[in-house]
């Protein structure tokens, strides 16, 4: 990676940099790995920066979104809403009638009342929207990363109760078209993906075999891994897709003729390595033997869901000085911490790394999903991280911040 000390000495840190074309070669990995012409869903949570929607959706990617927030970035980028999922276990009338007048015809139905909700609005605004079911799995691997569902789950119904529901029976205003099912995330084992799979496609068969309807989509999840905050590379999958297509082959034998349409959806696989957050050093102080070295960038920029104590401190790992100078001498265990004023406010307890000055900044590699997306911004009120996207040769296509503010009357009409 070419130095970025330029970038910070520009626009200042903490500083997230994306490099558009590390978000293209993740997605073409991806594609390659997956089988031949399946729909493959971006989940925007992971990093909703428009470049990085616009980038993949001109790939002919599809967009996973799941706010109002998320569909606007999406629209602002270009990508129609007809290639849209909309997804989440707890959609307000509001945000699916703007989904509806904006255009999206997709969404994923997490229960009756869920779908009941849809289908009435979609029969108010005179289109006819097409739902997945979403199911909660049943586990089948004992893969390495977090499990979403398969015990009991606020996601998706349990299929049997989906049955019991009626769910996969089409409603005035709302068409069944198929089954989503998200059971595992950040599983690096290639043979754990395709137990995951071969998991979720049955119950995915199963349960429309038994209501007697047939699926004109599966949306299979996802489950790509990505490193995140230290260095490393994704996973290269390089059998998956044989192995998945053989086995679609043998369970859905016209999967080919898109009866009915596979899809994938991946966050972090795709916008992980595009990514570095570079922060400065503010200070570094000891005490009772523990070095700690004050960052600019707290859980206010990156890792803020290990901030609030539901996770592990993130184990973060900067790679190198930005500039890249630094050697390999005088490694040290150090403590990362932000600027905030909370002892939550840790990104790593046992880094190791050469032992920084003030002033110094630093990268952390592998931030470009779940960096300052999953952060508590607004926590403190301390200004946003700028994020800065580069193009070929590093040439700066846009660099914006995203605004906290409060602003009087802004809740009405929601
Ligand atoms: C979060 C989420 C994803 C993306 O997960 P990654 O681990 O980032 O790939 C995909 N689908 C659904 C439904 C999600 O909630």
């Amino acid at each position: 990676m070419k130095s970025l000390t330029h970038l910070a000495e520009t626009f200042g840190t903490p500083l997230y940099v994306y490099r558009l074309d590390k978000v293209r070669r993740a997605a073409l990995d991806l594609l390659d790995a997956l089988p031949h012409g399946a729909r493959l869903y971006y989940s925007l949570k992971a990093n909703p920066h428009p470049a990085v929607v616009r980038e993949l959706s001109g790939l002919g990617l599809h967009m996973e979104i799941s706010s109002p927030g998320e569909l606007a970035v999406s629209e602002h980028a270009g990508h129609p809403a007809r290639h849209c999922l909309y997804t989440g276990p707890g959609k307000t009338p509001a945000e699916v009638s703007g989904a509806l007048a904006a255009g999206v015809r997709l969404f994923s139905v997490e229960s009756p009342t869920d779908l009941r909700r849809i289908a009435e609005l979609g029969v108010g605004s005179g289109a006819t929207v097409d739902y997945l079911v979403r199911l909660n799995a049943r586990a089948a691997a004992a893969g390495t990363g977090l499990r979403m569902t398969g015990r009991s789950s606020q996601f998706g119904t349990d299929p049997d109760a989906a049955l019991a529901a009626g769910m996969f029976d089409s409603a005035p205003g709302a068409r069944a078209a198929g089954a989503h099912l998200f059971s595992a995330t950040n599983v690096a084992d290639e043979q754990d993906l395709v137990e995951e799979f071969d998991s979720v496609l049955h119950t995915a068969l199963s349960t429309f075999g038994t209501a007697g309807v047939a699926p004109s989509l599966l949306d299979l999840g996802g489950g790509f891994a990505a490193p995140f905050a230290a260095p490393g590379e994704r996973p290269a999958y390089t059998g998956l897709r044989a192995v998945l297509e053989e086995r679609l082959d043998a369970r859905v034998p016209r999967w080919r003729a898109g009866e009915p349409g596979i899809a994938f959806e991946s966050g972090r696989y795709l916008a992980a390595d595009c990514g570095s957050l570079l922060t400065t050093v503010l200070d570094v102080k000891h005490s009772r033997g523990t070095t700690y070295v004050v960052l600019d960038a707290g859980v206010n920029v990156l890792g803020g869901m290990s901030g609030v104590g539901r996770l592990l401190t993130p184990a973060v790992q900067p790679s190198a000085e930005a500039d890249g100078a630094a050697g390999d001498t005088g490694r040290a265990e150090v403590t990362l911490v932000g600027p905030l004023c909370t002892p939550l406010d840790v990104l790593a307890r046992s880094a190791r790394i050469p032992v920084p000055r003030p002033g110094d900044v630093l990268r952390i590699d592998n931030t470009g999903a779940y960096g300052l997306s999953a952060s508590l911004s607004g926590f403190l009120s301390r200004p946003p991280a700028t994020e800065v996207v580069l193009g070929a040769d590093d040439v700066v296509l846009d660099v914006r911040a995203l605004e906290t503010v409060y602003s009087a009357g802004a809740a009405s009409g929601r």
